[in-house]
């Protein structure tokens, strides 16, 4: 019988190219066609319900039931015009994925004939009961309901299939009593914190012109792409979205010549075909190339505000997982697909700017605007110096654990790269030192950061966090993620810090001080006692590690114990005092983050047992057979005994990782149990990290051993170099 492997590799070889249409040559000409955008939005809004959806957006104000009525009705109109003929709340629960319940327009009335309808109330908010989205108890102990409501803040769009349209509004997803169930809700908060302090800082102490603000953010996307054959023959990357067992091939990343390569025809397609649905939807894609793995992709957008820029790397997702389908192609989003090559991040770009068009983490030539900036980067330093474990938290996950701490991704020990210039500039400036090299810096009287600065082009791969020039880089996101984790925890730790140092500015000015003397004073402050999260060198390196450690720094490998820092005490005066979450949510949506750990490794581990059993000692067997065979011919062939040795030897070999690989699954499977019975959640998932995750290595050891010797012929599962270099 012909097995997956060699049908699908049969199958790849005969791939035929799908050809992609995009609606016009000029990007311009499509970008954004299927958003409800300003221009849209003026075409078929009346002028009151335009302007009360624009005072929505700018300046939070609510909208009035019988404005509602209006906008959903010029919305319909819209969407209809453009072929659309239901609607959906489109949100993002806790499950990492993007949920949609689809309503039609489309209304029977009681003469037996129908209209299209689509009124305020189903504009603003729907109850889509969605009882089965993980809850963290909040549910359970009130009501199963689950409300979705409108977010003004991001557009509507349209997401077209092959055969239907459906009108997408994006909203919030709370409980019946009020709790977020979602990441957009706490985010939107964050966000309004972060807004609130800019003001209040840029206002009193830089420039009164400041009077609304945003955070913004780009979203680097890392991906694999693996032909769709490959992955049905493969039940590990079907259903974990990562390989369990595969022996690393020969050739894998060392020659470095996939990095920023030509990309393959085929690879090609699909990215002119997704980038073309993105375009539609107004994500603003720029870049794409090929990354170090073989058979590893990246693409990144403009930056945009942060509540946008999320919405777009989800829809990004959501819209390359489908045109995938239509190119045979599974994207794999884990953050470690393959072991012994690199795994995937999802830089997260972060910045800050005024409505007056400044960017707040940019230096520049003026020694006014230099002191803005330099308050705002020594409070970014603070802010992550401060709260390194919730930060940390914020980016674990069961799919990051891979990366973070391993050789080859950033480190799990949170620190800032900022270069050798700002070094130079801090160190001038706070401590007093002299600038070393070509730095030229001014004394602290005189605030002066040359302008230098913006062609800083110091780079470091290995720094989880990281000052690139004009902006933020936090590396450590993990490719798979909703970047609100990470986006919440940064804004409100950023607009907490800017709060303090606000009120610790103005006690300095109230005792008599000028301005620029409390604020320098301050920051002196902050960098003394923060600094120490600095660090310029390798972040891969095991000096580091010692390094970090006697810093005081903490190195927190694992998922639960991360975790943990999103209940501390800190945490929560933080998030409680900044209205983001209160104990409740705060306390449900850290079982839900653990919840979700256990749930991933637990269906390896269960994959892991049935492939072991069912697909890797099979193999072994089925060879251990053929051996057997040809040594009883050989004897019977009147043979010697010691000139069957090689094959006697080779029989034993694999009954030794036969028996490896079964003493360790039934131990896999009775550990599985035992944690599961286990009395609460947290001891389940520290279970399942210290007990259940280390038992995945000596099957895999031995799986991959017997993949090194049996009979090629006989292996079920594609290989390594299958997957990764036949396309
Ligand atoms: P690299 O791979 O060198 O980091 P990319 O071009 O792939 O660079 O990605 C850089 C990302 O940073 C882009 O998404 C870009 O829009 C974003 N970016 C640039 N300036 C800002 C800013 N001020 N705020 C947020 N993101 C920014
Ligand atoms: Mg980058």
């Amino acid at each position: 019988m012909l097995t997956l492997r060699s049908k699908a590799l049969d199958t790849v070889q005969n791939r035929k190219t799908i050809s992609v249409n995009p609606p016009s040559v000029k990007i311009s000409d499509y970008f954004n066609i299927n958003v409800f955008n300003d221009d849209s939005m003026k075409q078929f809004l009346s002028k009151e319900a335009y302007n009360a959806v624009t005072a929505a957006v700018k300046k939070g104000e609510k909208i009035e039931r019988a404005i509602a009525d209006q906008v959903a009705s010029g919305m319909k109109n819209w969407a209809i015009n453009r072929g659309v003929t239901h609607y959906t709340h489109w949100f993002q629960p806790l499950t990492g994925a993007t949920a949609e319940k689809h309503d039609s327009f489309f209304e029977p009335t009681d003469d037996g004939r129908s209209i299209e309808k689509f009124a305020g109330g189903a504009l603003v908010q729907q109850e889509p009961d969605a009882s089965s989205f993980p809850s963290g108890g909040i549910r359970n102990t009130f009501e199963a309901r689950g409300y979705t409501a409108w977010d003004p803040s991001s557009p509507a769009f349209i997401m077209e299939g092959s055969n239907g349209k459906t009108l997408c509004i994006p909203t919030v997803f709370v409980s019946y009593t009020g709790e977020a169930l979602d990441y957009k809700a706490p985010l939107l908060k964050a966000l309004h914190a972060i807004e609130k302090s800019i003001v209040n800082v840029c206002s009193s102490y830089f420039d009164k012109n400041v009077t609304k603000s945003f955070a913004s953010l780009g979203i680097e996307q890392e991906y694999f792409l693996v032909d769709e054959a490959m992955c049905i023959a493969r039940p590990d990357l079907m259903l974990t979205g990562r390989t369990l067992v595969g022996l690393s091939p020969e050739k894998g990343q060392q020659l470095e010549d996939h990095y920023f390569g030509s990309i393959p025809p085929r690879v090609y397609d699909f990215m002119v075909d997704y980038e073309t649905e993105c375009y539609k939807l107004g994500i603003p894609l720029k870049t794409r190339h090929n990354e170090v793995a073989p058979s590893q992709y990246e693409c990144a957008p403009n930056f945009e505000e942060v509540n946008i820029a999320i919405d777009h790397n989800q829809l990004l997702m959501d819209v390359m997982e489908k045109v995938a389908i239509k190119h045979k192609f599974k994207v794999l989003f884990h953050e470690k697909p393959f072991a012994g090559i690199n795994g995937s991040g999802k830089h997260n770009n972060w910045s800050l700017i005024t409505n007056t068009g400044t960017n707040l983490l940019a230096p520049t030539k003026n020694p006014e605007t230099n002191l803005q900036f330099l308050s705002f980067f020594v409070n970014v330093i603070k802010a992550v110096h401060d709260h390194a474990d919730l930060l940390r938290a914020s980016i674990a996950s069961a799919g990051n654990e891979h990366r973070l701490g391993a050789n080859e991704a950033p480190p799990a020990i949170m620190s800032i790269f900022i270069g050798s210039q700002m070094t130079d500039i801090l160190e001038s400036i706070f401590s007093n030192k002299k600038a070393s090299n070509t730095n030229k810096v001014t004394s602290i009287n005189v605030i002066n950061i040359p302008d230098i600065l913006l062609d800083n082009t110091d780079r470091n791969r290995t720094s989880p966090f990281a000052f690139t020039g004009n902006k933020f880089e936090f590396r450590a996101v993990g490719s798979s993620a909703n970047c609100a984790n990470a986006m919440i925890v940064l804004n409100t730790i950023m607009a907490d810090q800017l709060n303090t140092f606000k009120v610790e500015v103005d006690a300095l000015i109230k005792k008599g001080n000028k301005k620029e003397t409390a604020i320098l004073e301050v920051l002196k402050t902050y960098y003394s006692s923060s600094k120490k999260i600095l660090f310029e060198g390798n972040g891969y390196s095991q000096e580091w590690v010692k390094e970090a450690a006697k810093r005081g720094l903490n190195n927190i490998k694992n998922t639960p114990e991360a975790l943990n820092a999103y209940i501390s005490k800190k945490s929560l005066e933080l998030f409680v005092k900044n209205k983001i979450f209160n104990k409740v949510e705060l306390e449900a949506r850290y079982e839900i983050m653990q919840e979700l750990y256990v749930k991933k490794i637990d269906i390896e581990a269960k994959l892991m047992a049935q492939l072991a059993i069912s697909h890797v000692i099979p193999a072994g067997i089925a060879y251990q057979r053929n051996l057997a065979e040809n040594v009883k011919a050989m004897k019977d062939a009147g043979l010697p005994k010691t000139d069957c040795e090689i094959q006697v030897n080779m029989i034993k070999n694999l009954a030794q990782h036969i028996k490896i690989i079964s003493v360790n699954v039934d131990k896999l499977l009775s550990e599985i149990d035992k944690a599961h019975h286990l009395s609460d959640s947290h001891k389940t998932a520290l279970a399942f990290c210290d007990k259940i995750k280390p038992l995945f290595e000596p099957i895999r050891k031995s799986s991959d051993a017997l993949e090194f010797l049996v009979d090629d012929e006989l292996w079920k599962l594609p290989k390594y170099r299958e997957m990764l270099f036949v396309k």
